[in-house]
């Protein structure tokens, strides 16, 4: 008999498994997409405003089952409870973004060379669409890239990360709860490699959208290539803050600490560098420090709870190796550095750390870190900051401290990022295109921009008209 292979899904705060969860066989994962692609005419043809309230009903949804999920979330991914709480309302948010986006499809119609013919631009479904998501936000993820295809009229598969299926396995079923059939929208388990090839083997899957690391969404890039499909990447990225002479820094540092600490600083547009003007770094770090080590550090269940655990051993190992090598480079602690670990019963927790005169050869200046670490080095003018701000393979978040247009206007103008924050440490919205430049993906999320590559444009000619 051959055994059900399971992921035992761990409370990060604990090391506790909450639950169980089937991993999903070659042969489910291949009956599903043929599910999922059987289902494709069918809800293409269905008519914009039936797909909206379709949408609508699986936001209210989510929107009445709100502290449970939040529960559920907090739980495996071990992050505050008031940012799950945050979550579920962000991720719901996409949701109902597209659920009026799918009204808004339009086409056109170009004026042709010739009184005997008529030009017609339409908007299609891509088809059926596959996902991969990261633990770090198990709903918005998945909704951002679930709505614009459901949207679009594309049908939908997600493979969640192994830390957390437990909040994707809910919004799915919520999903069909809505009325949106079983097959339109489906959920399926297992190892990213294995299931990820799955996806990309098949030729009834014609895009692959994905969030999670540079060198995984390459591999995907890669893969999709032989049966040509449409590919998003939404990648790592390695956040620059550039504080200017003339900032007001009393801002810069709760916005610093609002982008840096969320989700114990393991979000992609976390801020990852500090790069702060050589006349104000004392008063700013002085400043930043009194305020982190206010922060509460615990169990997301705990209402009090500010910094939760990091999410495993290896993202545990990287953190500390990175705090090491700073140090070794030169770097002083201003606070922070100390953890509280258990690696039989597996959990993580990192002290919120700020290190100051941090060379640029160290890693953690380089790599992206995923953790409550914040390094900080000066600067002394605007061309210098901006060198280090861009030298970096990736091109997703940045951000920027200033109160004069012009200072703004030139940073801004000359930031190699995709998603930038002037005097704004959280940037994200349904309503704005995320994405990132360079190895920091492709495409982007949200916004009007966020259904496009879910459609294909179709032109028609029509000829012999009189
Ligand atoms: P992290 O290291 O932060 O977990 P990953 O990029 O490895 O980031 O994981 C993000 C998502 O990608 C998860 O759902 C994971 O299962 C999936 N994944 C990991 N490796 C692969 C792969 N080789 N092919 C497809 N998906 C993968």
């Amino acid at each position: 008999m051959i055994k059900t292979r399971q992921i035992d899904v761990k409370n990060p705060a604990t090391g506790e498994v909450i639950e169980s969860v089937k991993v999903d066989s070659k042969e489910d994962i291949e009956s599903a997409i043929l599910k999922g692609h059987s289902a494709l005419k069918a809800w293409s043809s269905i008519h914009a405003h039936e797909k909206a309230r379709l949408l609508k009903k699986w936001s209210e949804i989510i929107h009445n089952n709100k502290s449970d999920l939040a529960r559920i979330m907090t739980l495996e991914s071990g992050k505050p409870i008031s940012e799950s709480l945050g979550e579920v309302d962000y991720a719901a948010s996409y949701i109902d973004w597209y659920a009026e986006e799918t009204k808004r499809l339009y086409g056109r119609t170009i004026p042709a060379n010739s009184e005997n013919k008529k030009i017609v631009i339409s908007k299609k479904p891509v088809g059926m669409v596959a996902a991969i998501t990261p633990w770090n936000f198990p709903a918005a993820m998945m909704t951002r890239k679930a709505a614009p295809a459901l949207a679009a009229g594309c049908t939908f598969i997600v493979k969640p990360a192994e830390e957390t299926p437990l909040t994707t396995i809910k919004l799915i079923d919520f999903a069909h709860e809505a009325g949106i059939p079983e097959d339109v929208v489906q959920c399926v388990n297992g190892p990213g490699k294995e299931v990820g090839e799955v996806f990309t083997d098949s030729k009834l899957i014609r895009k692959i959208t994905f969030t999670g690391s540079t060198p995984v969404g390459k591999q995907l890039i890669k893969n999709s290539a032989d049966t040509m499909k449409h590919v998003s990447m939404e990648l790592g990225g390695h956040a620059p803050i550039i504080v200017a002479e003339d900032a007001d820094i009393d801002l810069a540092v709760d916005q610093t600490i609002a982008s840096k600490f969320r989700n114990a600083g393991q979000t992609c547009i976390c801020a990852n560098r500090l790069l702060v003007h050589e006349s104000i770094l004392e008063e700013f770090s002085n400043k930043l420090k009194t305020k982190v080590e206010q922060l509460k550090v615990g169990n997301g269940l705990d209402d009090d709870t500010q910094v939760g655990p990091v999410i495993n051993e290896k993202g545990f190992n990287k953190i500390i190796s990175q705090i090491n090598d700073a140090v070794d480079k030169g770097a002083e602690v201003v606070c922070g550095s100390n953890t509280h670990s258990d690696t039989e019963k597996e959990y993580f927790f990192v002290h919120p750390t700020v290190l100051k005169y941090v060379s640029r050869e160290s890693s953690i200046m380089q790599e992206e870190t995923f953790g409550p670490v914040i390094p900080i080095t000066s600067f002394q003018d605007l061309d210098e900051a901006l060198e280090i701000a861009n030298s970096t393979p990736f091109g997703l978040a940045a951000y920027f401290f200033t109160n004069d247009y012009r200072t703004g206007n030139y940073i801004h103008d000359n930031l190699e990022f995709g998603i930038i924050g002037w005097n704004d440490g959280a940037p994200s919205a349904a309503h704005a295109p995320f994405g990132g430049m360079k190895e920091s993906g492709l495409g982007r999320e949200g916004g009007v921009e966020g259904i496009e590559p879910y459609l294909e444009t179709k032109y028609l000619s029509i000829g012999n008209l009189s």
